[in-house]
């Protein structure tokens, strides 16, 4: 399949791209890696008049530890997320989920920005986000803006970014001691979207409680979905099995599955339910070594 016709413009910084934006309207649309525009616009399902490619523009492409935040900038590649020294060691839940993405050509072009921006429920970053509890930093014609994960996903493929938004950083709490995170989806074959995934964070003290949790999912409602209910039930107490029973007997009752060619509702609602315990034991594991 053919895209519609477009005009293409680079931009080489961020205030570039923003001017353009606003000089272009809203028939213009940013591109990073372009590996979920393109297939859009190859589909039909977006035709843009005009694409500025922001791939060009320096200084975006970090991952780094300052003061109490881990600093992501978005035009950060999969590929790049995937051998971060500091990421294999401190936050294994990007590895996870990493792994899991497409393949290799499409992460050593797709960028963290971009997954998120999309605002697909079936992009695996989203649900990773909610469950490190990011900020995503944007700027626009404005100027800077800070938007907690939670009031980042609108709606299907809808955003708080506003036309013209460019997401450039993504801040998340440094681990802390007795922290971890795991991060698994079942799909269907090698590559494919999530069938249902699950992302859990969890920090412990040192008598093993549970001081702090998140839990995101992928795929199994319209917006990336916080398992509010699952991470109360666990928030303050001491972790045992018969408390991850009953997170993942919520988490199967609590998404907003469909049937579709992936599985039915009710067998996302199953995987949904192993996923989480598993997922929520594998953090524990983590936390404590
Ligand atoms: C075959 C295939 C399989 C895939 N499988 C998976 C998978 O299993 N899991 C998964 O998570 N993803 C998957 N993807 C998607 C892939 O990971 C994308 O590359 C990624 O989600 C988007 O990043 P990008 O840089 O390519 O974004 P782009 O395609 O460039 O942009 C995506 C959207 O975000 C906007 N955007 C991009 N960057 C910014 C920014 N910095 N600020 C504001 N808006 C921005 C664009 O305007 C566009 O609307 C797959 C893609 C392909 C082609």
């Amino acid at each position: 399949m053919i895209p519609a016709k477009f005009d293409y413009h680079k931009a080489t910084s961020v205030k570039e791209a923003i001017a353009l934006s606003q000089e272009l309207g809203e028939e213009a649309k940013y591109m990073s890696g372009g590996h979920s525009l393109l297939p859009m616009m190859k589909l039909r399902f977006a035709t843009p008049e005009h694409i500025i490619d922001i791939s060009k523009i320096g200084g975006l492409s970090y991952i780094k530890e300052e003061g109490n935040l881990l600093k992501i900038g978005a035009m950060t590649t999969q590929t790049d997320l995937e051998h971060s020294d500091l990421l294999i060691s401190s936050y294994p839940i990007f590895g996870d989920a990493v792994w899991l993405t497409a393949d290799p050509s499409v992460r050593n072009f797709g960028t963290i920005g971009g997954n998120i921006a999309h605002g697909d429920a079936a992009n695996d970053q989203p649900a990773v986000m909610l469950a490190l509890r990011a900020t995503i930093v944007a700027e626009g014609a404005d100027g800077e803006k800070s938007i907690p994960i939670d009031e980042f996903f609108h709606g299907f493929y809808m955003t708080a970014l506003e036309p013209g938004d460019i997401l450039t950083e993504i801040q998340i709490p440094k681990a802390k001691k007795n922290s971890g995170g795991a991060y698994y989806k079942m799909e269907r074959k090698v590559g494919d979207y999530a069938t249902a995934g699950v992302a859990v964070h969890i920090e412990l003290d040192d008598a093993g409680v549970c001081q702090e949790i998140g839990i995101g999912l992928t795929n199994v409602s319209a917006v990336p979905m916080r398992l509010d209910r699952g991470e109360e039930v666990l928030r303050g107490q001491k972790v045992t099995d018969e408390l991850i029973e009953q997170v993942g007997q919520i988490a199967s009752e609590d998404c907003e599955p469909e049937s579709d060619l992936r599985g039915s509702e009710a067998y996302k609602r199953s995987i949904v339910n192993t996923i989480t315990k598993r997922m929520i034991n594998k953090a524990l594991e983590r936390a404590r070594n």
